[in-house]
């Protein structure tokens, strides 16, 4: 079955694992998923541009470390590839001010900002995204969203602060393979991000192969994601 590459899977501040973002790849389509300060150039190093005609990126909120690169991403697309990326985004006027800022025309690319989209694609087939909010800041909005891909069927969390409970009840249900959660280490008052003191309470141990742990932060450690039934999501190489 076809899965999510993850071109880093680092929190904002864990910069040896890059920004956590994913991408899947089919012939000349790529479907990617946010796109932070050290995306571009690891797309551009994995040689992820090359021969692209179609590109799909679905952005979860707009924090530096998701839409870092965005600009860079959309410049190559557009004067590079001479390509018009498709991006999924539920908040048009926010986005539209981000890219007013740096200077991305409107005419480089075509924004989706309805909840729910199903968008066919030559390599992929259907492409059908739900958003759902997420807890995460106060100052922004932020998503999470359930994907169905050529035959994948997962929830993408985002950065969050819960798990999100639609998607733990589709994950129970069988409704989705897979759930894809930011989980950290460090715990503190007000917390924007999942730790995994957190996840261990909400997920109980017979769903735990199904959750993939992202946006690692420092204070983390892989074993303890392991040994306590999780799994955690690898870096494309
Ligand atoms: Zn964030």
């Amino acid at each position: 079955m076809m899965e999510l590459q993850f071109t880093g899977i680092g929190s904002a501040f864990n910069t040896e694992l890059g920004n956590t973002s994913a991408f899947i790849r089919e012939k000349n389509s790529m479907f990617l998923i946010d796109s932070g300060g050290t995306v571009f150039h690891k797309l551009k190093t994995l040689r992820l541009f090359e021969a692209l005609e179609n590109l799909y990126i679905i952005i979860t909120h707009t924090h530096p470390d998701h839409v870092g690169s965005l600009g860079e991403v959309i410049f190559y697309a557009h004067y590079i590839q001479k390509i018009k990326p498709f991006i999924f985004f539920p908040d048009k006027n926010l986005l539209n001010n981000i890219f007013f800022g740096i200077g991305v025309g409107n005419e480089m690319y075509t924004l989706q900002c309805t909840e729910n989209a199903v968008i066919s694609d030559e390599n992929f087939g259907n492409i059908e995204i739900e958003f759902t909010k997420v807890s995460h800041t106060k100052t922004m909005p932020a998503y999470g969203f359930f994907l169905k891909l050529q035959g994948m069927s997962l929830y993408y969390g985002g950065d969050a602060d819960d798990v999100n409970e639609a998607a733990l009840q589709r994950l129970k249900s069988g409704e989705i393979d897979r759930l894809y959660q930011d989980t950290c280490g460090l715990e503190y008052e007000g917390n924007s991000h999942t730790s995994l003191r957190r996840l261990k309470e909400r997920v109980s141990q017979e769903y735990r192969n199904k959750v993939y742990c992202m946006h690692l932060d420092e204070h983390i450690n892989k074993t303890d994601i392991i040994d306590s039934g999780f799994k955690v999501a690898e870096i494309y190489k």
